[in-house]
């Protein structure tokens, strides 16, 4: 993995306002945003937790995605639960406890062009910048014309699943599609897509994809699978975006 500065810039200290768990996998933790917190949607930072006596070598600080909106007044994330010392004190912190935020960094931000259709990629926690993109465009009516394609194992695991439903009833120019793999251990019902995310459910659900931009953005593995289905597709390097999650 990359190494990565040890010391960032005034680091910001944030409380947590609610915690949330999906399928016992996926934590979702929402906290206080500083009025002097700014970013832009689709960017990351350093979450720096404090001690709760769980330790390990790799320590107390990650990068995360923020999956709110510039537009919204709190910073969220959403993680994948491990035996990590950072994840399991993450999942023990407390309402209303402190930790600190670093600035935040890169660059995952929509194209200037508005007329070049935009899909998202997105596999299980890859999902995390896209809320913050989608969010963002609806919210400030970037005039971008979205489709964000979510493969989720079920349901249940599927973050920020409703809320997505939400958006593509209020911004006519975002449309979400969801593929479910393993509806088998699914106890809601679902009347959308299953299977895996294959060339062909690109080709059908994003009908742009001969000039459209792709983002692609999730652990290392399931970024190199989404490549391979736009090598199939052979969609050009320059019209495709990429945040691995590294660490993963
Ligand atoms: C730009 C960016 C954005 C990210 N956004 C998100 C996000 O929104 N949500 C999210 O869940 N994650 C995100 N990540 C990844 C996140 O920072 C963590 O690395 C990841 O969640 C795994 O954390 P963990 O505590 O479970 O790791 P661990 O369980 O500690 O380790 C995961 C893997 O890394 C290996 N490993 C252990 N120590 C090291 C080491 N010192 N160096 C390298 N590898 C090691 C382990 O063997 C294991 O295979 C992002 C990463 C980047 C770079």
């Amino acid at each position: 993995m990359e190494e990565q500065p040890e010391e960032e810039a005034m680091p910001h200290t944030v409380t947590l306002k609610q915690r949330k768990e999906y399928a016992g996998d996926v934590l979702f933790a929402e906290f206080s945003r500083p009025a002097d917190y700014a970013f832009t949607a689709g960017q990351w930072c350093f979450l720096a937790l404090p001690d709760r006596g769980i330790a390990d070598e790799r320590g107390l600080r990650r990068h995360l995605s923020i999956t709110s909106a510039p537009e919204e007044d709190h910073l969220g994330f959403a993680t994948k639960i491990s035996d990590s010392a950072f994840k399991q004190t993450l999942a023990r912190i407390e309402i209303g406890e402190e930790i600190r935020v670093e600035a935040p960094k890169g660059r995952l931000h929509l194209p200037a062009d508005t007329d070049r259709p935009v899909c998202f990629l997105a596999g299980g926690i890859g999902i995390t910048p896209f809320r913050s993109l989608a969010v963002h465009s609806t919210r400030s009516s970037t005039g971008h014309r979205i489709t964000l394609l979510y493969s989720s194992r079920t349901p249940e695991e599927a973050v920020f699943l409703d809320e997505f439903q939400a958006l593509g009833g209020e911004n006519a120019r975002f449309r979400f599609v969801a593929t479910m793999t393993r509806m088998q251990q699914s106890q809601r019902s679902w009347a959308g897509r299953e299977g895996r995310m294959d060339s062909q459910v690109i080709r059908e659900e994003f009908p742009e994809w001969e000039r459209g931009a792709f983002y692609v953005a999730g652990p290392p593995n399931m970024v190199g699978t989404m490549l391979e289905l736009l090598a199939e597709l052979a969609v050009p390097e320059e019209r495709i975006t990429v945040e691995k999650f590294m660490g993963y």
